[in-house]
C-alpha cells in the first residue's frame, strides 16, 4: 500500500520509506506526488525486498527549469569561481562524515563496501579535486580568459582575446544506475563551479541512492537556492522545455543517448556518455611469469568483479597474444577461486555483490546468449545461478537475488574474422571475451572494431609495443594505461576515471568529453572571441592589458589588496650595464656561458652583437628596480611566468623596468592573496628587452600585513 503525500518533511536517517514514494528536490522543497497510482517499486538487489517505490506523476518541471534559470543563475551568478569552490569542499566534507550511512544504503543496490569505494569515495573525491583545482586554478572571478591576448593592430589599440562566460540556463543531468553518487557528482561539481545550476534525473533502480547524497547536501543548508534539484523517476517532457543555453549531460546506454539526441531542440548542448566495448591488451613481451602478466591478470579480475562488471569501463575484450590465452584463462580461474565470494554484501566476507536487479542481471544473460550464437564458447564460470553467501554468512541459493558469477567467453579463429558481437555486444555484468591475436598491428586493430571506447588499456614493459599501440589506437579511445612493473601497484586502474583526466570516448562510447580538471568546467560555459581597446578588454576582463590606463602614485608594493587597483604602475629608473658587472655575475653564479664571457665566440653567434649581460642578471636587476624594501603588503614572491628576452643588452646599454599590477586575486580563506604583475624590461632606445608576469603574495589590508610581518618587524626593531 503506498502512502500518497504531499510536500513532506524529511526523517533524519537516509534509509527511503518502504511504502512511500521516494521524494523529488524539487524548487528548494522536497516533493513527492499527491497521487502515485503509477508508482513502480524499486527491489533490493540481493533480495528482492521492496526498498522504496518511484512516481513523479504530475511533476512540474516547467516549474523546476525556470526556478534554475532564474533563482539559481542568480544565487551562483553572486559567486565567484572560489566561491564556489569551497562550497565544493563543504559538501565534500558533508558526504564524508556520513558514508557510512552511504555505504549501508548503498549495499541495497548491491554495492560491496569495496564498490561503494568507487562510488562514494570516488564521488566524494570528485568533489574535492574539483574545489581544489578551482582555487589553484582558475581566477576568484566569474570570467575564464583562454590563451593569450592576440594583437590586432599595428599600434596595439585593437585586442582580441577568447573568454569563456557562464551557460544562462540548466544542466540537466541524467545519470546511470551504476554510480548513482560518483557518476552525478562528476557531473555536479564541474557545473556548480561553473555556476550552472543542476537538476540531477537519476536512473531509477538506484535512485534512492542519489536521493540520500542530496539530502545530505540539503541539510548543509549551504545550497545556493535552485542550484541542485533532483527529479526520482521519469521526467516527461523534458526535452520540450530545453534549448539553447542549457546543457544535458547523458550517462547511460547507446540506444537511450540515441532516442535522447534525437528530442534535443537545436542549440541545446546534448553529451553523452555510454557503453563501450573496452579492451585490454596483454603485450607481446608480458609472457606468463613477468609482472605485466600477473598486474594483467590481477586487472582483469578487478574488472570483472568490482560493481559486478557494471561499469561503462570495465574491460569487455581481453586481446591477449595467442599462446597466451590458456595461461591467462588458467591463471584467472585461480585467482577468482582465491579472492571472490560473490552474495549479498551485507555479508563482510562478500567481495562481489549481485547485479543491480533481475532485469538487468536477465539482460546480461542475453548478451552472453548473443556471445555464445556468435560462437563464443564460455571457458570460465556459468549462466546458472551461484550459490551465494547470504546477508547472515550461511550459503544457499541465489532466491531473488540478481546474481551471477565472473564469466569468460573465448573466440577461436583468425583475429580478421571473428564476429561482429564480440566488438559489439555489451554484457553489462561481470563478463568479458578474450581474443587471440598474432601481431601488434593485428591487437590494434581488434581495438579499433569496438567502434570507439572509453578506456583500452596495455600490460607492456615494452615502449615499442606501447608506441605501436598508442599510434594506432589512441584515436579510438578516451584514455589509455599502459601497465608495467614500476606502476602495476600505484595505478588507478582500467576501469577508474579520474577527475583530473578526461572521461569519454569517440564512436561508440558516446562521443562526448567529461571531466579532464577545468575541462569540464569550461564545458558548461560559452567561449567567445572578445574584441576591443585595451581599456575595454580591462574592464571586461578584469586584468590589465597593456596599453589601457595606468596610474604611477605611490609605489605599488605599499598598497594592500585593499588600495592596489589593477593598473597601479611603477616606472623605474634607468641602470647602466657594464662589462665588470656582467663577469662578476658570472664568476659569481658559476654561468661563464660564452656569450657572456668570450667576445669572438660571442660575436660568431648568430643571436649576439658580442658578449652580452646574462638574461638572469637583467631579471635580477628589474628585481633590484622595482622592489620596495621595506617590511610591507607584499609578502613573497612566488615565481615568475612566461619570461622571454626579446633583445640582447650590452655593455654600456642601459635597462630600465616598468611593473604593472594586471591581475589580483583575493583568496577566501586566507589574509592575502595573489597578484599578477606585468613586467616589461626596456633599453635605452625603449626596445623591449624582456617581459615576463611577476607572481606576488600581498596582504588584503595593511593590518594583516603588520600582522604577517610581526616577528620581522619586532626583530628589527630590537
Ligand atoms: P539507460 O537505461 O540507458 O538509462 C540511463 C538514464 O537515462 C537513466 O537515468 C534513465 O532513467 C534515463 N532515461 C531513460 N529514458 C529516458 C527518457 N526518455 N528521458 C530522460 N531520461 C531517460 O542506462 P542504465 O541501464 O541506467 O545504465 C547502464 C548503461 O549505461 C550501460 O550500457 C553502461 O555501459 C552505460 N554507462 C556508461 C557510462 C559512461 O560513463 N560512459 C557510465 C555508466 C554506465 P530510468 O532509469 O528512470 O529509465
Amino acid at each position: 500500500m503506498i502512502e500518497q503525500t504531499g510536500t513532506i518533511e524529511q526523517p533524519g536517517a537516509l534509509e527511503p520509506s518502504r511504502t512511500g514514494i521516494l521524494p523529488s528536490y524539487l524548487r528548494d522543497e522536497w516533493w513527492t506526488p499527491d497521487t502515485g497510482d503509477d508508482a513502480t517499486p524499486v527491489l533490493d538487489a540481493s533480495t528482492g525486498e521492496v526498498v522504496t517505490y518511484l512516481s513523479t506523476q504530475g511533476v512540474d518541471l516547467a516549474g523546476a527549469i525556470a526556478h534554475a534559470r532564474t533563482v539559481g543563475q542568480t544565487s551562483l551568478g553572486g559567486l565567484t569561481f572560489h566561491q564556489r569552490a569551497l562550497l565544493l569542499k563543504q559538501f565534500g566534507l558533508a558526504l564524508t562524515a556520513r558514508k557510512e550511512e552511504l555505504y549501508e544504503l548503498s549495499k541495497r543496490a548491491g554495492a560491496t563496501v569495496r564498490d561503494s569505494l568507487n562510488d562514494i569515495d570516488g564521488g566524494i573525491g570528485v568533489l574535492f579535486t574539483y574545489s581544489s583545482k578551482g582555487r589553484r586554478e582558475l581566477p576568484n572571478a566569474q570570467v575564464y580568459l583562454d590563451g593569450p591576448v592576440e594583437s590586432l593592430s599595428k599600434d596595439g589599440s585593437f585586442l582580441g582575446r577568447h573568454v569563456y562566460t557562464r551557460l544562462p540556463g540548466v544542466a540537466v543531468q541524467i545519470n546511470a544506475f551504476n554510480f548513482p553518487m560518483w557518476g552525478a557528482l562528476e557531473k555536479f561539481a564541474p557545473a556548480f563551479l561553473a555556476g550552472v545550476p543542476t537538476i540531477v534525473k537519476p536512473a531509477s533502480p538506484t535512485a534512492y541512492v542519489a536521493e540520500a547524497w542530496v539530502r545530505i547536501l540539503v541539510e548543509t543548508g549551504l545550497l545556493p537556492a535552485g542550484s541542485l534539484q533532483l527529479v526520482s523517476g521519469a521526467v516527461p517532457g523534458l526535452f520540450e522545455q530545453l534549448g539553447l543555453g542549457d546543457l544535458v549531460g547523458f550517462t547511460g546506454s547507446a540506444s537511450t543517448a540515441e532516442r535522447l539526441r534525437a528530442q534535443a531542440a537545436p542549440g541545446l548542448r546534448f553529451t553523452s556518455e555510454t557503453d563501450s566495448i573496452n579492451a585490454s591488451v596483454l603485450g607481446p613481451d608480458a609472457v606468463p611469469g613477468t609482472p605485466e602478466f600477473d598486474a594483467y591478470v590481477k586487472q582483469l579480475m578487478v574488472e570483472l568483479t568490482t560493481k559486478a562488471g557494471q561499469k561503462c569501463t570495465a574491460i569487455r575484450r581481453a586481446i591477449v597474444p595467442s599462446d597466451a590465452v590458456a595461461p591467462l584463462v588458467e591463471a584467472l580461474r585461480q585467482k577468482i577461486a582465491e579472492r571472490v565470494v560473490v552474495g549479498d554484501p551485507h555479508a563482510e566476507s562478500v567481495t562481489m555483490g549481485p547485479l543491480v536487479s533481475l532485469a538487468q542481471r536477465d539482460e546480461v544473460l542475453r548478451a552472453v546468449g548473443a556471445l555464445e550464437a556468435a560462437g563464443g564458447r564460455i571457458v570460465l564460470g556459468t549462466t546458472d545461478a551461484p550459490d551465494v553467501t547470504q546477508a547472515d554468512g550461511t550459503t544457499g541459493p541465489a532466491g531473488e537475488g540478481a546474481f551471477i558469477g565472473p564469466i569468460l567467453v573465448g573466440f577461436d579463429g583468425e583475429a580478421a574474422s571473428l564476429p561482429d558481437a564480440v566488438h559489439d555486444v555489451e554484457a553489462f555484468g561481470p563478463v568479458a571475451s578474450v581474443l587471440a591475436y598474432r601481431t601488434v598491428e593485428e591487437a590494434a586493430d581488434l581495438v579499433g572494431r569496438g567502434g570507439g571506447s572509453l578506456v583500452t588499456s596495455v600490460a607492456t614493459s615494452d615502449p615499442g609495443v606501447a608506441a605501436t599501440l598508442l599510434a594506432r589506437t589512441a584515436a579510438y579511445n578516451g584514455r589509455l594505461l599502459f601497465l608495467d612493473r614500476d606502476d602495476a601497484r600505484t595505478s588507478t586502474g582500467h576501469g577508474a576515471p579520474v577527475p583530473h583526466l578526461v572521461h569519454g570516448g569517440p564512436g561508440r562510447a558516446g562521443g562526448g568529453e567529461e571531466l579532464g580538471g577545468i575541462r569540464a568546467v569550461l564545458h558548461h560555459m560559452q567561449r567567445t572571441a572578445v574584441q576591443g581597446s585595451p581599456a575595454m578588454l580591462t574592464a571586461l576582463t578584469g586584468v590589465w592589458h597593456q596599453g589601457a590606463a595606468s596610474r604611477s602614485d605611490r609605489h605599488p608594493f605599499r598598497k594592500s589588496l585593499a588600495e592596489l587597483a589593477i593598473g597601479d604602475q611603477l616606472a623605474s629608473p634607468s641602470r647602466a650595464v657594464t662589462l665588470d658587472d656582467i663577469e662578476t655575475f658570472a664568476n659569481f653564479t658559476g654561468d661563464r656561458f660564452y656569450a657572456h664571457m668570450d667576445e669572438e665566440a660571442a660575436a660568431a653567434n648568430p643571436f649576439f652583437p658580442g658578449r652580452v649581460a646574462h638574461g638572469y642578471l637583467l631579471v635580477s636587476w628589474a628585481a633590484g628596480l622595482f622592489v620596495d624594501p621595506d617590511p610591507g603588503p607584499v609578502l613573497a614572491n612566488y615565481g615568475l611566468e612566461n619570461l622571454r628576452f626579446m633583445t640582447p643588452v650590452s655593455p654600456d646599454d642601459e635597462i630600465r623596468v616598468v611593473l604593472t599590477a594586471k591581475q589580483i586575486t583575493p583568496r577566501e580563506t586566507d589574509d592575502y592573496g595573489e597578484v599578477r604583475w606585468d613586467a616589461v624590461i626596456l633599453n635605452q632606445r625603449d626596445e623591449i628587452v624582456a617581459t615576463y608576469d611577476v607572481l606576488t603574495l600581498v596582504a588584503k589590508t595593511t593590518e594583516s600585513a603588520a600582522a604577517a610581518a610581526g616577528p620581522v618587524s619586532a626583530e628589527a626593531g630590537a
